[in-house]
């Protein structure tokens, strides 16, 4: 039996705009079919008459901390127990929002990968997780957080050779994690560094690419400053985390090289929209000399054929996970520059091949997971679109909100 989806907008995100008067067919939870006009109604299958509303591929999102609290903020000594409580409470968020699949860049006590092997046993659905466990800092860099009530873990394996780095990536790896994320500058977020400041080295963060491309799985860099993206960069990484200080130069480098940009704009943004009040000064300092630098560099991308991705840094402050997806595809449109076509691409099928799902996941192609979600109107003509929150969202063909 087919369930056939009839007379919506439909983007099946490998087109430039949508389709109007489409059908789709959806069985055991896959994309059978798509097409125009009447559908190939069989007298078992079922119909559903979406009338005039838009379809698209549900939206994926490759940067978020399911372990973080965007409104307490607290980032050490936490229990497994309260990131675990945190983690299915924001992946339940994003799954609500329309995101079916999203990318953890990095999770304290492995949270992120033990709720991806726990599956269906968590017992409410979950978006599809793209897992990279516990991050690579260097110590006393940007992800050297104590956790654990008595202390007993760090958020990130702490590296501080290139040998270190070959045994925590092959350790990450055997537990689980999908893709390998390193800390290659200083962040808005920790109080001790700055983010010109540079982190692991090239030869650290080079084994990692290594490590990671030898088992097929990608290696994502947090890099904010100038010099520390040109270090990630030579050292072969797949996706640049942020790039705030980012040129034309490193951008056409990127080009040539397949590699990727997710810049993370909701960081900043929601820092200075919501922060002000309670946050330490040293973080709206920081944050405040280097959002205006972002979007001007976000400009320049913009204009130019490199692969966006889109990812929120969901879990820092303020930066909460049932809104941010929008917010960010939005800041693209109306701050930066972006085509509709190029926020909703860098939120689909752009983002499935950077995560290596783009098999199943991304397109609503016939073979593919039936994850998609249903709007009132198109965001490919409005961006704001996506902004609905009774959007319908299915999930390998069922709803799930
Ligand atoms: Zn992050």
């Amino acid at each position: 039996m087919t369930t056939y989806y009839t007379n919506c907008n439909l983007w099946t995100g490998t087109e430039k705009a949508t389709t109007s008067n489409a059908w789709f067919g959806v069985a055991a939870g896959k994309i059978t079919a798509t097409g125009t006009g009447d559908a190939p109604l069989q007298p078992e299958d079922d119909l559903v008459d979406l009338n005039g509303q838009t379809v698209i591929p549900g939206l994926i999102n490759a940067h978020v901390h399911l372990s973080m609290d965007p409104e307490r903020n607290n980032l050490d000594h936490r229990s497994e127990t309260e990131v675990a409580v945190n983690a299915i409470k924001a992946a339940r968020q994003l799954l609500a929002a329309g995101v079916t699949t999203v990318r953890d860049c990095g999770c304290a006590f492995n949270v992120d990968i033990k709720l991806k092997q726990l599956g269906k046993q968590v017992g409410e659905p979950l978006p599809t997780i793209v897992p990279s466990g516990r991050p690579m800092s260097m110590t006393g860099g940007h992800g050297d957080f104590v956790e654990g009530v008595n202390g007993e873990s760090n958020m990130s394996y702490l590296v501080d050779s290139p040998d270190e780095m070959r045994k925590a990536v092959r350790t990450a790896i055997k537990l689980g994690a999908d893709n390998i994320k390193v800390m290659a500058t200083g962040g808005v977020m920790s109080p001790n560094d700055s983010i010109d400041d540079t982190a692991l080295t090239v030869p650290e963060m080079a084994v990692a690419v290594e490590e990671a491309h030898n088992k097929h799985r990608t290696v994502a860099a947090h890099a904010q400053g100038h010099a520390g993206i040109q270090n990630a960069l030579d050292a072969g990484v797949d996706s640049i985390e942020h790039g705030i200080y980012i040129d034309e130069h490193q951008v056409q480098s990127m080009i040539a090289h397949h590699q990727y940009l997710v810049p993370t704009l909701n960081a900043p943004v929601a820092i200075s929209r919501y922060g002000r009040e309670t946050l330490p000064a040293y973080m709206t300092r920081k944050n405040d000399a280097v959002r205006d630098d972002f979007f001007d560099h976000l400009k320049m991308v913009f204009k130019t054929d490199l692969n966006v991705v889109c990812g929120t840094d969901a879990g820092t402050p303020f930066n909460r996970f049932d809104r941010g997806t929008q917010e960010e595809l939005a800041l693209w449109v109306d701050e930066c520059g972006a085509t509709t076509l190029q926020a909703m691409q860098g939120a689909t099928i752009k983002a499935a091949q950077l995560l290596k799902v783009d098999q199943q996941r991304g397109t609503l192609q016939p073979g593919h997971a039936a994850d998609f979600l249903v709007l009132a109107k198109d965001p490919l003509t409005d961006i704001h679109a996506l902004m609905q929150t009774d959007k319908q969202v299915f999930q390998n063909g069922s709803r799930v909100h």
